[in-house]
């Protein structure tokens, strides 16, 4: 069994932040290193490309509405981030995650729109939202409402490691998630368990999706969006959209890459957002490639679910 460093803590607060990347996972193997410095070269590369042919510059122009999805940024990361806040902020509009989705429903898209989310409710994500504040930007923290506010030490380290694959750190708490919101920020649901819901039954999905709604209204007043763990469009079923969809949430966001460039009024019966996820240690270069990768290929369709997954006139 690999040892991590938090397997001495005692205490909530003797954990680390949460770490990403090899440093972070429990699972540590010898392939992921060289898989690490392939994946750099190739980025780079392509990064460079990118920038020298001007899709670049074309592609962060581009107007759309484009969700960034991050976890948390790590102290040692937090200049990159401010880093690519300032190079964002030359040719984007920063805007709240429910007006990104208003732009998105009326099609109100004349110019390139950035909208921040983090997703899984780490307690360090409070430093990444005081640094989106310095650059007048807010973000959506969808959660897991089984583990906010948990104190106990076996039940946080056991979500993170069954859960989540990450060492164990802490999570919000009901007064961090009012802060966040007086503060100008959303909170969203992010199921209650981190579970993969493609693998549930019904009973389970309501739960998970109404219910963990149900727990943070309670505390928190509305939770209008939704964001499903791993999200990938393997990671759902038509069913699992019909339950998001009686829930009442407006939007249900995925990791699929992509952007929102026309108005979504066709979308049934939830509206489906793309987002990209960056971590804000990467290097510059490479979370502006895949914005601006997204930017150039960004469909008219992105608002709408696989067709796999919804009703189609055949099956009526
Ligand atoms: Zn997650």
């Amino acid at each position: 069994m690999t040892t991590s460093p938090d397997d001495t803590a005692k205490t909530l607060s003797d954990l680390a932040p949460i770490r990403f990347g090899r440093a972070g996972m429990i699972e540590r193997a010898r392939p992921w290193r060289a898989r690490g410095i392939a994946r750099h070269v190739v980025l780079s590369s392509l990064a460079g490309l990118q920038r020298l042919s001007g899709e670049l510059e074309r592609g962060l122009a581009r107007p759309r509405v484009h969700f960034i999805s991050l976890h948390s940024v790590a102290a040692t990361a937090e200049n990159r981030f401010r880093l690519l806040l300032t190079q964002l902020a030359r040719t984007h509009r920063f805007v709240r995650y429910s007006d990104a989705v208003d732009h998105v429903r009326r099609g109100d898209i004349d110019r390139p729109l950035l909208a921040f989310s983090l997703d899984d409710g780490f307690r360090s994500c409070l430093a990444s939202l005081r640094i989106l504040k310095e650059f007048g930007a807010y973000a959506c923290v969808f959660v897991c409402s089984a583990v906010v506010n948990e104190k106990r030490l076996d039940s946080v380290s056991a979500f993170c490691r069954d859960r989540l694959g990450v060492a164990p750190t802490q999570f919000v708490s009901w007064g961090d998630l009012d802060t966040m919101l007086r503060a100008g920020h959303e909170v969203g649901s992010h199921t209650r368990t981190h579970a993969n819901l493609a693998a549930l039954g019904p009973a389970e999905l309501e739960d998970e999706i109404e219910g963990s709604r149900a727990e943070l209204e309670a505390r928190l007043g509305p939770i209008r969006h939704f964001a499903w763990p791993f999200g990938r469009f393997f990671h759902i079923r038509r069913q699992v959209i019909d339950a998001m969809a009686r829930a009442g949430y407006e939007s249900s966001a995925s990791t699929e890459r992509g952007c929102h460039i026309v108005p979504a009024d066709r979308s049934p019966p939830i509206l489906c957002l793309r987002r990209d996820f960056i971590d804000a240690a990467w290097p510059l270069p490479h979370c502006l490639y895949f914005l601006a990768r997204s930017a150039a290929r960004a469909s008219a369709d992105a608002h709408l679910w696989p067709a796999e997954l919804v009703p189609q006139p055949s099956d009526l």
